[in-house]
């Protein structure tokens, strides 16, 4: 059996086990430190546009904080892109809060700004605005963010982006992580850069940022004992994790180069006209994260999906929207039959920095067969 290909796997760049030595060799083995100070400083130095960053414990509990601190609470409802991973959208429910769920554009596979608008008018004929939008750059691409926040800001709906995937995309020159009210990271082991588990948050002022890392170390009030006015988590990104992390962050931009070759060698080796790619939108730079392919019907996609399987390739369908979720069955969504179609017919191919040219021949080999 040749090695085994995986959709999409961990990269190190070189200098991550120096930053965690040095955490062993200082002594700091804590859930704070100079790696973590020093991640932060990188994220916040490569984003740009004002941004700050709070290094915690996930992509999820970024996106839990930045409810908490927008005020979302019991019985509120939240618009959430229903084309992503569930990540996006528990932490609604977290807070006791309801997601409604709206379909996807085919310019971005994101949030459809028509249905998006739709949904915001629905609900203020019902008398309950929508506390928060949270949209998503999925699998690289971003969303149309000239027309989700003039949304935004027409309806006064602040929105939190989920950038979880898309850390090295940009629009125009504003980077992707720096466009929402309230954005967020992962560093999860699948995704651009890792640091083998973690995500941020960035928030758009220094006294958000405070908060946020407040919240994330259990709330504890200035006193010298435990005294506390506010429920706390233990969100806190470690030292150890923060080393790794800012080791792959020197990285990045040649993890996002060769993500994008990866996009490109496919498109000019793939023979079947009928396989279909996403193309970046004018003035759209997508990092590229996974590359997916448009098959021309679910049995189609299947069969190549179980022949990637066969010769120990691993590939996968696309997302499966919220709003088919059994978990979400109860909830409203506005649909126009995109993101449902997107999940039949597409399927993910491995997209890792680490492929190697055999490997990619490997894979453009079983899709030639088609
Ligand atoms: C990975 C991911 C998350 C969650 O990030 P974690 O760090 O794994 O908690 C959220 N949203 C999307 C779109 C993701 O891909």
């Amino acid at each position: 059996m040749s090695k085994k290909i995986w959709l999409s796997s961990p990269h190190m760049g070189g200098t991550e086990q120096k930053y965690v030595q040095e955490a062993f060799d200082t002594n700091w083995v804590a859930p704070l430190g100079p790696n973590v100070n020093a991640f932060e400083q990188g994220l916040e130095n490569y984003l740009g546009e004002d941004t700050y960053v709070a290094a915690l414990s996930s992509g999820t509990a970024a996106i839990h904080l930045a409810l908490v601190l927008l005020g979302v609470s019991q019985g509120d409802e939240v618009l959430c892109q229903s084309f992503t991973f569930s990540a996006s959208a528990n932490p609604i429910v977290y807070q006791g809060a309801t997601p409604v769920f709206i379909d996807s554009e085919l310019e971005t596979w994101n949030l459809c700004p028509e249905q998006l608008e739709i949904a915001i008018l629905d609900r203020l004929k019902k008398g309950k605005k929508p506390k928060a939008i949270i949209a998503v750059h999925l699998y690289g691409m971003p969303y149309n963010v000239t027309k989700i926040h003039e949304l935004g800001l027409k309806y006064e709906i602040p929105i939190i982006e989920d950038s979880a995937e898309a850390l090295g995309s940009k629009v125009g020159t504003k980077k992707c992580g720096a466009f929402g009210d309230y954005s967020i990271l992962s560093f999860n082991g699948n995704k651009i850069i890792t640091s083998s588990g973690g995500g941020a948050l960035v928030t758009n002022g220094s006294v958000e940022k405070e908060k946020a890392i407040f919240l994330a170390t259990q709330a504890r009030d200035n006193a010298p004992h435990y005294e506390h006015s506010a429920i706390g988590y233990n969100y806190r990104m470690s030292n150890i994790v923060a080393g790794v992390g800012r080791g792959q962050l020197e990285v990045l931009e040649d993890r996002v180069l060769a993500r994008r070759n990866n996009y490109n060698y496919y498109k000019d080796q793939v023979e079947n006209n009928d396989f279909l790619f996403l193309s970046e939108p004018d003035n759209y730079f997508s990092n590229r994260w996974l590359t997916c392919i448009l098959t021309p019907s679910f049995e189609i996609r299947e069969k190549i999906r179980l022949s990637l399987e066969k010769k120990n390739i691993e590939s996968r369908p696309l997302w499966k929207p919220m709003h088919m979720q059994p978990i979400f069955k109860g909830c409203d969504s506005f649909k126009n039959g995109n993101s449902e179609n997107l999940f039949n017919i597409g399927l993910c191919l491995p997209s890792g920095s680490n492929l190697t040219e055999n490997e990619l021949e490997r894979i453009v080999g079983v899709l030639n067969s088609f």
